[in-house]
């Protein structure tokens, strides 16, 4: 049926695609995609041919506007080079323009890095924020971390190879405390998985520079802090009490 299919693709193992986003590759009319060369790989490694598209969210409004148009009566799959659409990849204006001229819009989930990174992890995940990349200028990564301090939840972010010392060492400036994870080249041969304070962990990568893709992590605050603050406030509604009663029997 015509209209918009997102398509999570592998993040390094190729067997990770789902056999729903098979289908939809085979049977669709084309692929809008971030890379051909990148989506030609995994076409020609599942043995599908298709006309294929060049889409980013930066594509001139002319070519997006034709693309959307054209999914009255084809059916169109958007892929990213790799992972889930539009997580910290294009597609997000694509699917809002379809949703304006009424197209249908369906997503097939499967592989992404944020989550994977957070499952192997073993941090906590009741609560978790993913934060995109960090900025690549010092202080505003600073400051980032500053923002993001606060926030009771398990902290995730993308990272690449040669930027993960700055932003570990940001990280022990501005949140010595807090546990790190460094998850690396999931899925693939050389997958890894370091966890620790931020001086241990940037230590170790110092020794050892990495390689390839990286999703960084960081822990929530530690729970002392948020049971600090109850504390406070169930002293707080005590005094009230106190006052009440004392007042009542004045
Ligand atoms: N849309 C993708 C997803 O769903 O995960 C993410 C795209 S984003 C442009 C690319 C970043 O994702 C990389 O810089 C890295 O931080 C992370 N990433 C992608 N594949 C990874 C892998 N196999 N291992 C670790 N991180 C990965």
């Amino acid at each position: 049926t015509p209209g918009l299919y997102i398509v999570a693709t592998p993040i390094g193992n190729l067997g990770d695609i789902t056999l729903r986003a098979v289908d939809v590759l085979r049977r669709c009319d084309g692929i809008a995609c971030e890379d051909t060369r990148v989506t030609g790989k995994l076409l020609k490694h599942l043995d599908i041919s298709k006309p294929m598209w060049r889409y980013d969210d930066h594509s001139e409004h002319r070519d997006r506007t034709r693309l959307v148009e054209s999914m009255r009566d084809r059916a169109v799959a958007l892929v990213s080079d790799a992972g889930t659409p539009m997580v910290s990849d294009p597609g997000y204006r694509l699917v809002n323009d379809c949703r304006a001229e009424g197209i249908p819009v369906t997503a097939l989930p499967g592989a992404c890095a944020a989550v994977t990174g957070l499952a192997l992890s073993g941090l906590p995940n009741d609560r978790f924020l993913f934060a995109g990349f960090l900025p690549s200028k010092d202080k505003a990564r600073r400051e980032t971390l500053a923002e993001l301090a606060g926030v009771d939840s398990t902290l995730i972010f993308y990272e690449t190879a040669p930027r993960l010392a700055k932003s570990l060492a940001a990280i022990e400036e501005v949140l010595p405390e807090r546990e790190v994870a460094v998850a690396r080249e999931l899925t693939k041969l050389h997958e890894e998985m370091r966890r620790g304070l931020p001086a241990g962990v940037r230590a170790y990568f110092d020794a050892n520079p990495p390689r390839g893709e990286i999703v960084l992590l960081i822990g929530p605050p530690p729970e002392s802090v948020a049971s600090e603050e109850e504390a406070e406030i169930m002293l707080v509604a005590a005094l009230r009490t106190m006052k009440a009663s004392q007042a009542a029997g004045q």
